[in-house]
């Protein structure tokens, strides 16, 4: 059986989002269907609706930092019982067999995951839609527990923002002792500071605005540095094991390679595009530069499990799903700390 689910949609590349109603697609024995209580809103929703990379198939339905609770379960789902805090971030399936599969880093499926919307379902071939809606279905597998200690409202921004960051600091082993530096301080780098200094880190942020600082520090950065300033890029040269760039797009990465250590890597995990920089630095103290994309299903899992462990959640601004348009403006504007959160109890009510 199929139902009707109320959402709100990107029609076009040109129009505002709008009421929308979307036929959901025939649940499977391994489905979760839960009742939507909260979705971030990430730069990738607006960059898809507007498509600003060239592929969205419309009607899109954005959100894929999605909090709720179960709301039925299929017959041969195991993991989650009807009532359980859940959450489903950037896919909702993969292929599940490839070796990046087998590794547990569905996000980089060999045959390409399913994303949470503006993809087509494996099986039955319907569109994916995502969290700016009254219901979301995934399989079990895709679906994830969320700690019920947390503030609710904040959650959502970990499934997108929170694991971006998480899943490089994790893979370059950062913990006591490392120095890490974030570039760049919005929903993304926010999220790294945060994570950065729980996992005991001394963290640095990287800015161009001298009026973050406080901000900054406030969110656990032990030192910040303005990238404009030379005396200050010089005097953090051959600091950093990793920078997390969390630049959304193209910029110039010579003036970072320099502050990295012997050995240390900048990862980019803001900006898709070609990029310049010179290979004499990386050369001379064996440096790299990375890109990362999301995380994997059990990392996603570790990440909401260590943050119920250390209380952390996202600094975010609730807005009802009307006001979507009027966020997305502001978002472009840098003008939101750090991250829009929907409430949908006002799309149920509307
Ligand atoms: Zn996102
Ligand atoms: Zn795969």
């Amino acid at each position: 059986m199929t139902h009707n689910v109320l959402a709100y949609a990107a029609l076009d590349s040109k129009s505002p989002l709008v009421p929308y109603t979307f036929q959901q697609r025939q649940a499977r024995p391994d489905d979760v269907i839960i009742d939507i209580e909260y979705c971030g809103v990430c730069h990738s929703d607006l960059h898809q609706a507007r498509n600003d990379w060239g592929f969205s198939r419309y009607p899109i339905v954005p959100g894929h930092e999605v909090i709720g609770r179960v709301k039925s379960i299929g017959t041969s789902v195991t993991k989650f019982k009807v009532g359980d805090l859940v959450g489903i971030g950037c896919m909702v399936d993969s292929c599940r067999t490839c070796s990046a599969c087998h590794q547990g880093l569905e996000q980089y499926c060999e045959a390409g995951n399913t994303q949470t919307y503006g993809s087509l379902d494996r099986h039955d071939q319907t569109p994916t839609y995502g969290g700016y809606a009254q219901t979301i279905i995934a399989s079990q597998d895709f679906v994830l527990k969320v700690p019920e200690n947390l503030d609710t409202q904040s959650i959502a921004p970990i499934l997108c923002a929170g694991i971006t960051t998480w899943s490089p600091l994790k893979h370059w082993n950062v913990g006591k002792g490392s120095k890490v530096a974030v570039v760049g301080l919005g929903g993304l780098g926010h999220m790294a500071i945060k994570l950065a200094h729980a996992l005991d880190a001394e963290v640095t942020l990287f800015t161009r605005s001298a009026n973050k600082e406080q901000d900054a520090r406030d969110l656990g950065a032990d030192h910040v540095v303005l990238s404009t300033d030379p005396t200050q890029m010089k005097s953090v040269k051959n600091q950093f094991d990793l920078i997390i760039d969390t630049v959304p797009y193209d910029h110039d990465l010579k003036p970072y390679i320099p502050t990295l250590a012997l050995s240390g890597t900048l990862v980019l995990v803001g900006y898709l595009g070609e990029f310049s920089s010179n290979s004499v630095p990386m050369i001379m103290g064996r440096k790299s530069i990375a890109g990362s994309v999301i995380g994997g299903i059990q990392e996603t899992q570790e990440l909401l499990d260590f943050c119920g462990q250390h209380n952390i959640v996202s600094d975010v601004e609730v807005i009802d799903m009307q006001n979507i348009n009027e966020a997305f403006e502001r978002m472009l504007q840098s003008d939101v700390k750090y991250r829009f959160v929907i409430d949908m109890k006002s799309l149920h009510a509307s």
